[in-house]
């Protein structure tokens, strides 16, 4: 069966890397000659703007595909990167969490407007919004798993128990295949002790799970959005840049082994 992987980028902090994960994640898997579709679903617009699309230059966008059911294919743009294409968000996204209450089966309205389209990529990224909100359960009801970042800080695992257990109450309800893809451990500071204690707590406590690719604190992946490229375009041999096109293969690896 050729059609894509879904993976939902989430955590409900901000602040935690989702959308600097979502964007270069998705550059690296394109840079690999993987298919890719990165979708924005937070009313910031930022995983758009970050890709160099400015909202002014759009008429469409995944506010009107889910709102209105316009067809995905008249608001996905390309991006500068062959391979890598965006559904993108524009602040009026925000007003959907309240009028997508009002829709049949709200929870699937992301789930509608991708179906479609997912036989022309092999992979489709979900940007999620810093909130257990309808936008992230609508992505965690389309997604084939959950990739989480998490920020080496102090506090780090607070609300990951309450994270695994909307995903628990997904997998229940909406989607019984969601699977959880990793944990990925972002902003990892090497001079920094409390880093390292983090890191290995985490990994203590999810074993397999956690990636091996660590993505340090890295002044490229800060920089590159305000040039609207992905950090792996913007400057390749940067560390930041060099550990998300390591999380991709580790994610491009995951695939082989589950299809054996
Ligand atoms: P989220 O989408 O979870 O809110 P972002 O990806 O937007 O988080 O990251 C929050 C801020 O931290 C942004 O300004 C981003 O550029 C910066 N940032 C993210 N990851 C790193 C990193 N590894 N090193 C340095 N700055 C980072
Ligand atoms: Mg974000």
């Amino acid at each position: 069966m050729d059609t894509a992987k879904v993976i939902a980028i989430a955590n409900q902090k901000g602040g935690v890397g989702k959308t600097t994960t979502s964007i270069n994640v998705a550059a690296s898997l394109a840079i690999n000659g993987r298919s890719t579709l990165l979708v924005d679903i937070d009313p910031q617009a930022n995983a758009t703007s970050g890709l160099g699309v400015r909202a002014k230059d759009l008429v469409n966008s995944v506010y009107q595909c889910l709102i209105h059911g316009l067809d995905a294919d008249r608001a996905i743009v390309k991006s500068s990167l062959e391979n890598l294409s965006i559904l993108p968000a524009t602040a009026d996204l925000a007003g959907a969490e309240v009028e997508l209450v009002h829709i049949e089966a709200r929870e699937l309205a992301l789930k509608r407007t991708i179906d479609q389209i997912l036989r022309h990529y092999s992979y489709v990224l979900l940007d999620c919004p810093p909130a257990f909100g309808l936008l992230t359960i609508n992505a965690m009801a389309c997604a084939s798993s959950v990739l989480i970042p998490m920020q080496c800080e102090y506090y780090a695992m607070e609300g990951l128990g309450r994270l695994m257990a909307s995903v628990d109450r997904v997998r229940r309800t909406l989607n019984s295949s969601l699977d959880l893809e990793g944990i990925v451990l972002t902003m990892y500071d090497s001079r920094n002790t409390l880093s390292k204690q983090v890191a290995d707590e985490v990994r203590a406590h999810f074993g397999e799970k956690v990636f091996k690719a660590v993505i340090p604190r890295n002044v490229t992946l800060a920089e590159a959005p305000s040039y609207g490229r992905p950090a792996v375009l913007y400057n390749a041999s940067s560390a930041g840049a060099q550990a998300y096109l390591e999380l991709a293969k580790e994610l491009i690896q995951h695939g082989k082994e589950s299809t054996g």
